[in-house]
């Protein structure tokens, strides 16, 4: 199959790359020039576990090419996907269609042939029949089905994710469409991977119900891990203690400090919008929403409460800002809120992350950016974990102490015992499990009787 991947972001160029590697003869196209110059080149533009190995392999076959001319690429080609950033429009927290649509446009005008044409961004229900009716004026006389196929892959294991999919969705509403994207999947298909074939707007929603249910599978468990902190109880041991059950599942239920990145607000927020714009609106989801929001001031406050009350003209270490391990992506972090209240509240922030401090650079200003996670902790008040990347499970908590201001943990992810880190002298503040000094006094021992 001939395929061209409009966007090479993220999903594009992981899809495209996967694509290639089953086979198939890709162009990744991108309005970028110098992404589009840097892939060409041999540089990978995001950093994503196994991605360089990936493209470079590729690339050297023959299979994988890079272009900025979509008009070229979409000519010869039997399958377009369009995989370009669908973000929350300024304003309402509509889904931004205009990138969606500008491709749309210059897709149409270069169709020759029929051609599938296929949404893999994250659109709202409805996307696809208006990626229809562009196509259609634009150029009456295309011959061209449009299919929706959602993403699910995860930023830091992408590559895993879209070769092993629990399941791949297509939507259609021509059956013309139906071979080419049996085709394109075939290789997944061999291996078991469910292809599941529905409506073009039941695929729409099929995305963001799943991104909405995960995001609110992490508030829930963010909640609990709150009453946890209220009662002595320990979050963890809930979350296995449920998650053990079938119909729960034990992923999504790690406590932390509110879900970012760039799906889960983007899609909550979108999903909430299209409800409540059909006037079927999704209490759940706006409460998810709602308490997500506020939880990251209150990882502020809590770094507040640790170091005695204030932070004013003292030093906090912010060791991780992604919004997950394994990517560079700062998109709509943690971090970012967590990290402005701190600075509100008067701290000087030094902080260190593997991957992500490129990014972090021009969204967070008034930052030392240190070379490791000790020379961020260097003379801090406070450290706090804020992304679990594995270079921060395993701290040596003595030299962390000697060169720190105070022994001060908060750790937001739960990487550590707290009987550890309390053995090594330092508060250690964690979520949702009370420490031995909560327990031996300060959590609220008696239960509540209704009056
Ligand atoms: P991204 O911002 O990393 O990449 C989008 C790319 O599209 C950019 O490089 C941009 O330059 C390019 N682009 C925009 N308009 C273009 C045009 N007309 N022609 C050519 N290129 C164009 O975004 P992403 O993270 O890859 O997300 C893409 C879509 O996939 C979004 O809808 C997102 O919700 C969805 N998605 C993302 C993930 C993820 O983990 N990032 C997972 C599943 C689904």
């Amino acid at each position: 199959m001939r395929i061209v991947m409009i966007g090479s972001g993220y999903v594009g160029l992981v899809s495209g790359a996967c694509f290639a590697d089953f086979g198939h003869d890709v162009i990744c196209v991108d309005k970028d020039a110098d992404k589009i110059a840097k892939l060409k080149a041999g540089g990978i533009p995001i950093y994503e576990p196994g991605l360089d190995d990936l493209v470079v392999r590729n690339a050297a076959s023959g299979r994988l090419s890079f272009t900025t001319d979509l008009a070229g690429a979409v000519t010869q080609a039997d399958v377009v996907f369009i995989g370009v950033g669908t973000p929350s429009r300024r304003g309402d927290g509509h889904a931004d269609l205009s990138y969606v649509y500008g491709a749309a446009r210059e897709i149409a005008a270069a169709l020759q042939g029929f051609t599938v044409i296929v949404t893999k961004s994250t659109v709202p229900v409805g996307t696809g029949d208006e990626v229809e009716r562009i196509i259609r004026e634009t150029n009456p006389a295309a011959e061209f089905a449009v299919a929706s196929n959602p993403e699910f892959l995860r930023e830091g294991a992408a590559i895993e994710d879209f070769k092993h999919p629990d399941r791949i969705v297509i939507g259609i509403e021509d059956e013309r469409a139906r071979g080419p994207m049996e085709e394109v999947y075939r290789p997944l298909y061999l291996n078991k991977a469910p292809l599941l074939f529905t409506r073009r707007r039941t695929s729409e929603l099929i995305k963001y119900a799943a991104n909405a249910f995960l995001a609110m599978k992490i508030t829930f468990i963010n909640e609990i891990a709150d009453l946890c902190e209220k009662v002595g109880a320990d979050v963890q041991e809930v979350s296995r203690g449920i998650g053990l059950d079938n119909r729960i599942g034990a992923k999504f239920l790690h406590a932390g400090p509110g879900y970012g990145g760039s799906c889960f607000p983007k899609d909550t927020l979108a999903l909430m919008k299209t409800a409540q714009d059909h006037d079927s609106p999704i209490r759940l989801i706006e409460a998810t929403v709602a308490v997500n929001d506020q939880r990251k001031r209150a990882m502020a406050r809590k770094v507040l409460t640790a170091v005695g009350g204030s932070v004013r003209g003292r030093t906090v270490a912010v060791l991780g800002l992604t919004f997950k391990p394994n990517t560079d992506d700062m998109r709509d972090a943690p971090s970012l809120s967590i990290i402005q209240a701190l600075q509100d509240a008067g701290a000087t922030i030094r902080a260190y992350d593997p991957e992500g401090m490129a990014a972090a650079r021009p969204l967070l200003k008034d930052v030392h950016y240190a070379d490791s996670a000790y020379d961020a902790a260097e003379g801090a008040h406070a450290a706090v974990i804020v992304t679990e990347w594995d270079a921060f499970r395993a701290l040596d908590l003595p030299r962390l102490k000697t060169i720190m201001a105070q022994p001060v943990l908060v750790d937001l992810r739960n990487v550590y015992p707290p009987e550890k880190v309390e053995a090594e002298g330092f508060r250690y503040v964690s979520v949702g499990r009370p420490s031995d000094a909560d327990l031996a006094g300060n959590v609220d021992a008696s239960p509540r009787q209704a009056a």
